[in-house]
């Protein structure tokens, strides 16, 4: 089973009595918000891993192409946000880089390891799973 990612990244929860919650709306309503937003983010994460290895598994991907392929899909992540997500999944094992020059500029691709495809074929038989329970799939 792959563990999601840390809390490094993106996700900058202010820390339990910073003070940085001004806004006054009821506790109970923002907390149980919050909580929710983050589920999701996490949740999400993972589905941006999922969609990163499954083109990977069909050819090299780098950055910018990946962005906008999941800016078709309606994720609005810049090459720079992704950049984390790549890096860490490079050191996961999934998906080694090469850098290359294209136009003068260095850009860095990433394929996908045998350790990557075996995640990928995993993880795609727990969402099939998943989606058959909860959108109510009529499977085999
Ligand atoms: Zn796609």
């Amino acid at each position: 089973m792959q563990r999601l990612g840390s809390r490094s990244g993106r996700i900058s929860e202010p820390a339990p009595g910073t003070g940085r919650n001004a806004h006054t709306v009821s506790v109970g309503y923002r907390h149980s918000l919050s909580d929710t937003v983050l589920l999701m983010r996490e949740f999400l994460r993972g589905l941006v891993r999922l969609h990163i290895l499954h083109h990977a598994a069909r050819g090299e991907i780098h950055g910018a192409r990946m962005s906008e392929e999941l800016a078709h899909h309606g994720y609005r992540i810049s090459p720079g946000s992704l950049r984390p997500t790549l890096h860490k999944m490079e050191s996961e094992g999934l998906l080694p880089s090469r850098t290359q020059i294209v136009e003068g500029r260095s850009r860095r691709s990433y394929s996908i390891t045998h350790s990557g495809q075996r995640v990928l074929k995993e993880t795609i038989v727990k969402v099939r799973k998943l989606a058959d329970e909860v959108l109510g799939v009529q499977g085999s």
